[in-house]
């Protein structure tokens, strides 16, 4: 029932000297609520009515609810985000993973990258009034250079061509009018295309997502940015030669054997990536992630360090493979076992640095977002965020600096801090529900009982019956 209607039923009632008004918003009695700037807070009974929480109370026996629902011996925290997916990477996935991230108490994404006419029904779907989805914040297209790494000939079309300063300008407006909620730089721009994207982007009030262009070094590209991803060529910037290093890149941009976006882009991977790592240089890595203390990191762990914690590795990996659709299934069952048959020694080289860059960060107190790049790289919806949350405790974060990673630190990302991360009075009604306690064992978030998304209750049998439905 909507708040001016009931509050006008009261009218009546008062009128007629009958004196209860009638009960309303589900509540939530004798929960332990865990936010990461509450902290912990025992014995609670939280309200919720329509989209926004209206009661975080100690337990409070006497007021009537619409519904009740008891949390003793429960955990209750708020929704978590997904801060880097990507819905039209794969059509296979595209319709089942609103209901996938949400069995797995995933209630908000940010789509880091996706072409316009596959977002925008994409988008239009999740937020129609009723749809069971996860709140949805999109980039489109990944805002590339003169070459284009996604140009969907070697891989996925995601990535967009801006040659000059002036396309991009152009590309950012025409995006802006198309309704995105931030945009995502892409790896090949150049410096003056870069500087070009983000003075648009400011003036159209754009949050900036990036990686480092490879054009550029990471103290210099970082700052003007409000994030960063797979802390994508931050290695470049901590070598001893990191000078050179840059020159080397800005001669073998000029592509001068024609190579392909992708070819590029790898090369120049190949060619620096360890080798830098192997020169790390603490004092200037130092004065790098100095510079990035208002950027925010998502380092996307569970990707760049993969075969450190491989997820087929993980007890409900079983269980995770049977919510994807079918088609996909016996393809990541044969990725996984090629995986786990040949890992990769610089794959795991990178991940042990990827590991490591985040605790130093961390330490410098550089912002961490909790973000998974799913489904690449058989990374499952939802189940992909519980292992990032895990690589991040592993690199030093608190089980509630995790949390934050994954509620407070995207919500803050869009200026939305205010409406969003924590359980208080007037934040939407965004929460989930644990068997067990997140702070004890970080793996504990997994443990999901029920979800609230958008002020709707759901026990965790109902979204997995409908994640099922929508394979
Ligand atoms: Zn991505």
């Amino acid at each position: 029932m909507n708040r001016k209607y009931s509050l006008f039923l009261i009218f009546i009632a008062s009128l007629l000297g009958c004196a209860k008004p009638e009960p309303t918003g589900t509540a939530i009695t004798n929960v332990t609520v865990i936010d990461a700037v509450n902290g912990v807070r025992e014995n609670q009974t939280v309200v919720f009515d329509g989209d926004q929480i209206t009661g975080v109370d100690a337990a409070n026996t006497e007021a009537q609810f619409a519904e009740t629902i008891d949390g003793s011996g429960k955990f209750l925290i708020p929704g978590l985000w997904d801060a880097h997916v990507h819905l039209t990477y794969d059509d296979r996935f595209t319709d089942v993973m609103p209901a996938l991230f949400l069995s797995y108490g995933i209630t908000s994404v940010r789509d880091t990258g996706g072409l316009m006419h596959k977002m925008l029904p994409v988008v239009k779907k999740m937020r129609a009034d009723g749809a069971v989805a996860p709140r949805v914040f999109f980039a489109g297209p990944l805002l590339d250079g003169n070459f284009v790494v996604y140009d969907g000939i070697s891989r996925p079309e995601i990535g967009v061509r801006n040659a000059m300063p002036a396309d991009a300008r152009q590309t950012i407006r025409d995006m802006k009018e198309q309704g995105v909620d931030f945009i995502k730089i892409y790896e090949m721009v150049r410096p003056d295309t870069f500087e070009a994207m983000v003075e648009t982007a400011r003036g159209l009030g754009l949050p900036i997502d990036s990686h480092v262009p490879l054009s550029m070094r990471a103290g210099t590209a970082g700052p003007p940015v409000d994030s960063i991803e797979h802390l994508r060529n931050i290695e470049l910037d901590c070598a001893g030669n990191a000078p050179e290093l840059h020159e080397t890149r800005l001669e073998l941009l000029k592509n001068p054997d024609e190579l392909s976006g992708y070819e590029l882009r790898s090369s120049l991977h190949s060619l620096q990536r360890l080798p830098a790592i192997a020169n790390y240089d603490e004092e200037r890595c130092d004065e790098v992630l100095e510079s990035l203390t208002s950027t925010l990191q998502v380092p996307t762990l569970r990707l760049g360090a993969l075969n450190l914690d491989p997820p087929f590795l993980k007890e409900d990996w079983q269980d995770a493979l049977s919510r994807i659709p079918p088609e996909v299934r016996e393809e990541w069952l044969n990725e996984a076992a090629d995986m786990a048959d040949n890992p990769v020694e610089e794959f795991t080289s990178f991940g042990e640095w990827a590991v490591f860059l985040v605790e130093r960060m961390h330490a410098h107190g550089v912002p961490i977002g909790a973000g998974t790049d799913t489904p690449i790289f058989i990374a499952v919806p939802g189940f992909s965020l519980h292992s990032e949350l895990e690589y991040l405790v592993r690199a030093g974060l608190s089980p509630l600096e995790a949390i934050r990673s994954a509620t407070v630190r995207p919500a803050e990302f869009f200026s939305l801090e205010e409406q969003m991360g924590t359980i208080d009075v007037g934040k939407k009604a965004d929460l989930v529900l644990l068997d067990a306690n997140p702070l004890e064992n970080i793996s504990n978030t997994r443990r999901i009982a029920a979800v609230v998304t958008k002020g709707n209750y759901y026990d965790v049998e109902s979204l997995l019956t409908l994640a099922k439905e929508s394979q």
